[in-house]
């Protein structure tokens, strides 16, 4: 049965099927995310729309048993600065197969459609991707089941100490309780706090967020742990970043030089 509908969708990627069609991976508002069918892809209308990072509102024909239909679209926004620039194309490839990871076909997940759109129109806008990523990351934990808490010590409950994180306790402990484990993480303690900050972060204090280059590689080493150990999870698109900090490291270096370090983290 194929049933109308439209909706706000976000390409995440397509592949070549037969001569000249292409299946398509959308993540739709309204009907989650699903494989469409497009017919001679090359010459179709809907050739600008099925690029991958490309966010429209579809006409489709969705069907429950198999692959769905495009029939139009419209209001297309196709993230040209994103596009544009390597680092961020990165980036923003890897949060999207993120959501595409953490979430079955054909649910419908309307909170999560609306943040990864959001964080792809804010590093299209300029913001700092490193760190967009990596709000994704911690918030999209849930999705995968996992809930951490670096908020309060996980033994006393005080709030607003250096705190450390503890792998075997799955949260943080105060500077009383750093003995209870042995292998603590010996964090920098602006780490927890930095992260307990993106759980809940709003996206409209992101623009004041600024971070040095320093703690931005501390973030991304310990969450690389936090996934490493609660999610398991070995996407080409995070590989590919990873490559990008090899051989990128001057490029990167530039760029990070090119950002104001306003704050005092
Ligand atoms: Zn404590």
């Amino acid at each position: 049965m194929l049933r109308p509908l439209t909706s706000k969708s976000l390409i995440l990627y397509n592949r070549n099927f037969r001569e000249d069609d292409k299946l398509v991976k959308i993540f739709t508002e309204q009907a989650g995310k699903r494989m469409f069918f497009v017919k001679h892809a090359g010459k179709s209308k809907l050739a600008p729309v099925i690029q991958p990072l490309t966010a429209a509102e579809l006409l489709m024909k969705i069907n429950d048993d198999g692959l769905s239909y495009i029939e139009d679209y419209q209001a297309v926004e196709s993230y040209g600065q994103i596009k544009g620039d390597l680092f961020v194309m990165a980036y923003a490839s890897y949060v999207a197969a993120l959501a595409d990871t953490s979430i079955q076909d054909n649910h419908p997940d309307p909170a999560l459609f609306a943040f990864l759109q959001k964080t792809l129109d804010l590093m299209n806008q300029g913001l700092d991707y490193e760190v967009l990523t990596n709000i994704f990351e911690i918030q999209i934990l849930t999705r995968f089941g996992v809930s951490l808490n670096f908020h309060d010590c996980v033994f006393c409950h005080r709030t607003g100490l250096p705190f450390d994180f503890s792998f075997q306790y799955g949260g943080v402990l105060c500077p009383e309780h750093y003995h209870k484990d042995a292998h603590r993480s010996h964090l920098n303690p602006n780490i927890p706090f930095l992260l307990n900050q993106f759980q809940a972060v709003q996206f409209s204090e992101l623009e004041t967020i600024s971070l040095k280059a320093d703690i931005k590689r501390q973030i991304r080493d310990f969450i690389d742990q936090l996934y490493d150990e609660y999610v398991g999870i070995h996407l080409k698109s995070k590989k590919f970043i990873d490559s990008l900090g090899d051989w990128g490291s001057i490029l990167q270096d530039k760029h990070e030089e090119e950002q104001h370090e306003k704050n005092s983290y």
